[in-house]
C-alpha cells in the first residue's frame, strides 16, 4: 500500500472541498480541514467526525500561527478556501477580495517556509469577457472595468495565480493551479446564486424557474466527481507543476435549455420565467455569453477527460435536494 500521507484542505467544508476530503480519506490518507464556515457548511463534513484520519479546524486560513502549525505538519496542501458565487461577490465585495487575497498570501507563505507542495483552485471566471472560444490557459484575460463589481472576483483570483506562480519561478516551490469551470453536483448550495441548484430547488418546490437575461447565455457544467478525480491526479504528474490547467467539460448548454431539462427531469409543473439581469444582480452587471474550456492541456498532461453527462448530474442534484428537503 502507498505511504499514508497527511493532506491539508482549506475550504474542506465547502461543496467541492467536502467531496475531495471524502475521496482522500477513502484512499486511506489523513485529512485536516481548515474552514471558517463562511460559505462552507458543517453539514457537508459532519458525517466524517469520528473518522480517526479526519480533523477539522473551524478557522480562517489567514490565521498565520494556525496555518504555520498545520502546514508544517502536512505533506500536501489543497487550497480551495475562497469566497464563491457571483451573488456573494456583488453583495459583499470587501470580504470577497480580502478573503481571497489574504488567505492565499498566508497559505503560500507558509508553504514556502516549509517547502510544502500546494494546489490552488482558481476559476474560469479569470478568462473574463474573452470571446476567444475555447478558453486556453495561455490566452489573454479580458476584464471589465473596476466599476463593475463582478470583476473583483476574477481579479482577486488572477492575483492569487500570479502569487502562487511567483513562488514557483523564484524559489521552485512545487505549485499546481487548476481553473474550474461551473462545477455542479450534490451538496452545492443555491444560496450564492449558482444556477443549477437554484433551478432544481425551484423545480421541486413548484416555484417559477428564474432564467436571467435572455437565457441564451451558455455554460459547460462539470460533475464534482470528475473534478475531484482531476484534482487528485494533478500532483501525480510532475509536468503539471508550475502550470495552470483547465478542468471542465466542453459540452455547452444554454440557460433556457437547462431550465427546460431540469423541469423535465424533475417532472415539475413550474413555469419558466425570464428576469432582467438588473433585477437579479442590481445595476451594471456584466455576464458572459459563452465559456468553454480547452481541455487539450488536461488531456495531454493528466490524461484526464470528464465522464459524467449533464442528465446524470441533474438527476443526482434532484435526488440530493429531495433528500435534503425531507431531512
Ligand atoms: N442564472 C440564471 N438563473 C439563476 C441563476 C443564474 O439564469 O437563478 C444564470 C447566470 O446569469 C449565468 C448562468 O446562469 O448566466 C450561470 O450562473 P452561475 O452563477 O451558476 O455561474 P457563472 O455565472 O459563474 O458561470
Amino acid at each position: 500500500m502507498a505511504k499514508q500521507r497527511n493532506y491539508l484542505i482549506t475550504g474542506g467544508a465547502g461543496f467541492i472541498g467536502s467531496h475531495l476530503t471524502e475521496a482522500i480519506l477513502a484512499q486511506g490518507h489523513s485529512v485536516t480541514v481548515v474552514d471558517d464556515l463562511s460559505t462552507g457548511r458543517w453539514s457537508n463534513i459532519g458525517h466524517l467526525e469520528g473518522n480517526p484520519h479526519f480533523r477539522v479546524l473551524v478557522a480562517s486560513c489567514d490565521d498565520v500561527s494556525l496555518m504555520r502549525e498545520e502546514i508544517s505538519r502536512c505533506d500536501f496542501v489543497f487550497h480551495l478556501a475562497s469566497a464563491v458565487g457571483v451573488k456573494l461577490i456583488i453583495d459583499r465585495p470587501i470580504e470577497t477580495i480580502q478573503r481571497i487575497v489574504r488567505g492565499t498570501d498566508v497559505v503560500i507563505d507558509e508553504c514556502s517556509k516549509y517547502r510544502r507542495p500546494i494546489l490552488l483552485t482558481s476559476t474560469s471566471e479569470v478568462y473574463g469577457k474573452s470571446e476567444q472560444i475555447p478558453f486556453r490557459e495561455e490566452d489573454d484575460v479580458v476584464m471589465g472595468p473596476s466599476s463593475k463589481r463582478r470583476w473583483a472576483y476574477a481579479c482577486a483570483k488572477v492575483l492569487d495565480e500570479f502569487l502562487v506562480l511567483a513562488h514557483y519561478y523564484q524559489t521552485s516551490l512545487p505549485v499546481y493551479i487548476v481553473r474550474l469551470f461551473n462545477t455542479v453536483g450534490p451538496r452545492q448550495s443555491s444560496q450564492y446564486g449558482m444556477v443549477l441548484p437554484r433551478f432544481v430547488e425551484q423545480a421541486i418546490t413548484c416555484q417559477p424557474i428564474t432564467v436571467y437575461g435572455t437565457g441564451e447565455q451558455r455554460r459547460c457544467f462539470t460533475s464534482v466527481a470528475d473534478i475531484v478525480r482531476g484534482l487528485l491526479c494533478v500532483p501525480e504528474h510532475t509536468e503539471a507543476m508550475g502550470k495552470v490547467i483547465n478542468l471542465g467539460n466542453n459540452e455547452e448548454i444554454s440557460m433556457n435549455e437547462l431550465a427546460a431539462q431540469v423541469k423535465l427531469l424533475a417532472g415539475s409543473e413550474s413555469e419558466i420565467i425570464h428576469i432582467p439581469y438588473e433585477q437579479a444582480y442590481g445595476p451594471g452587471f456584466d455576464d458572459m455569453l459563452r465559456r468553454i474550456p480547452s481541455l487539450e492541456r488536461a488531456e495531454k498532461l493528466l490524461q484526464w477527460t470528464p465522464t459524467e453527462n449533464l442528465d446524470t448530474i441533474i438527476r443526482s442534484v434532484i435526488a440530493d435536494k429531495r433528500q435534503a428537503a425531507q431531512s
